[in-house]
This record gives structure tokens, C-alpha cells and sequence, in this order.
């Protein structure tokens, strides 16, 4: 399957230049027409891409990683009758409903949805380990470790599994969930802060680089590693960092470029 990271920021130039220029928001496409999170997705800048996600698995309800959704839906509208089909925890939920959907931030699209005779986004409840399958990928979502309710997600096409975690602290379910899985191939987990910023790590749920070491660390198997979710003002001494933990090869995920896994 192929696995991208969506770049965030703009103006990068070459794609040389572009594979260093900072990471400031969540999406990751799976293959073209699945999409975990809606940090940057709806701020590319080719519409296609944009028309091509039928299905957006959000994580949870920070704006790193909902951002874009507005525009998403607004950039796609009347691509697909029945919208984009939205998966979402409950609390994710309701949060879009409180705070993004709500006339003030944003018309309400999930009101305008249920009215009108096109919708522009079609709402499905994610519960924690029960798989949704879309064109032969399944993905689950997996409850981790994260100041608010949040899910990681398995992505499992039958001949590669992908284990995505984005936002977590140390969490014991996605070892077990990704050691379940023979064929799992790749490991795309945070390492958001530097040593330095433990404190920061701890009071917020995410990992620093000897974190995100002492997590890989308990992967059976021998997956690819790589890290995602690096703050931009310290994404040097993350990577810095990450070397320094001997942990073998971890490959910071580089923004626009579809790794085939
Ligand atoms: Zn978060
Ligand atoms: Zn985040």
C-alpha cells in the first residue's frame, strides 16, 4: 500500500528543499482515496488529491490534525452525493459538533448534511477495534494514550500491515495490536519534543526520541520505524536525537513522499 505524509507548509520550493521544510500539521494518505486526519489534506494544493478521499479517519479532535476539514469538505462539495464519509470517535464527534461545526467557526455541515438533498459529509461512529473495510483495507482504530480520547490506527490490506500512531504517550495497546499482526511491515509513531522538553512531553501525552526508543524497542518482528508528529521548531535536535538512541534504522517520514509499503 502506498503511505504518504502530507506536506503542511507551502513555498518549499525544489523537492529537494521540500524534504526538510517543517511539519506543522497531521493527514496521511493510504493509497488516494483514504486519508487519517485533516491537519494539512484540505489545504493541498492539487484539488484532485483533494477529490480522490472518500473516506478521512480522524484521530482525535486537536486542530493539528482537524485543521484542513473544513475546507475539505468545502473544496470536494458535490464531488460525491453522499460527501465524505467521516470516521470518527465519539468524542471526536462532538466536538466537531461544539466547537467546529457550529454556524460560528463554520457553517454546520453535519446539519446542512442531514437537510439537503447533497450532503458534504456523511458521519460514521469509530469504536475502538472494530476494523472498517474500504476497498480491500481494513483499518482499526486503536484506543492510545493521549490527553484527550484518541486512536491510533492498524492499516492492514491482507498483504502489509501499518501500525499509525501520531499523538500518544507510551501505550502498551499498540505493541500488543501490532504484535498480533505477522505481516505487519511499518511502524509511524511520534517523537513530538526533544529530551529538553520532557516536561512539556509528560503534561501533554507525547514522546521525546529515548520515549519513542524504549517504545520500538517492544515491536516483535522487524518493521520499518519511522517518526512523524516532530515539532517543527526542534525537528534537527529531534532527529539528532533519535540517531542518538541506538535504536537502529528510524527514518523520519519526509512529507510528499509516498513510501510503497
Ligand atoms: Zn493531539
Ligand atoms: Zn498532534
Amino acid at each position: 500500500m502506498k503511505v504518504e505524509l502530507v506536506p503542511s507548509a507551502v513555498g518549499g520550493g525544489t523537492a529537494a528543499a521540500s524534504a526538510s521544510v517543517s511539519q506543522y500539521l497531521t493527514s496521511i494518505r493510504i493509497n488516494d482515496s483514504i486519508c487519517l486526519d485533516a491537519g494539512s489534506i484540505g489545504f493541498h494544493a492539487d484539488l484532485e488529491v483533494q477529490r480522490a478521499i472518500r473516506h478521512l479517519f480522524l484521530s482525535h479532535s486537536h486542530i493539528d490534525h482537524i485543521a484542513s476539514l473544513p475546507m475539505l469538505l468545502d473544496n470536494v462539495f458535490g464531488e460525491h452525493p453522499e460527501g465524505v464519509c467521516v470516521h470518527a470517535g465519539a468524542e471526536t464527534e462532538a466536538a466537531l459538533r461544539e466547537d467546529i461545526f457550529n454556524d460560528r467557526t463554520w457553517p454546520d455541515f453535519i446539519r446542512i448534511s442531514e437537510q439537503g438533498p447533497v450532503r458534504l459529509l456523511d458521519l460514521q461512529r469509530l469504536e475502538a477495534g472494530r476494523p472498517v473495510e474500504i476497498d480491500g483495507v481494513q483499518v482499526t482504530p486503536i484506543p492510545v494514550e493521549h490527553i484527550v480520547p484518541t486512536f491510533g490506527f492498524l492499516v492492514d490490506d491482507g498483504r502489509s500491515a501499518v501500525l499509525i500512531a501520531t499523538d500518544t504517550a507510551p501505550c502498551a495497546a499498540l505493541r500488543e495490536a501490532a504484535n498480533a499482526v505477522p505481516h505487519l511491515k511499518a511502524v509511524v509513531l511520534e517523537a513530538s519534543f526533544p529530551e529538553k522538553l520532557l516536561w512539556l512531553a509528560d503534561a501533554s501525552m507525547h514522546l521525546t526520541p529515548r520515549l519513542f526508543a524504549e517504545e520500538i524497542a517492544q515491536f516483535a518482528g522487524d518493521p520499518t520505524f519511522f517518526a512523524v508528529h516532530l515539532k517543527a521548531t526542534h525537528r534537527d535536535e529531534i532527529t539528532r536525537e533519535l540517531d542518538d538512541a541506538g535504536v537502529g534504522d528510524v527514518v523520519v517520514m519526509e512529507a510528499g513522499h509516498s513510501y510503497e509499503l
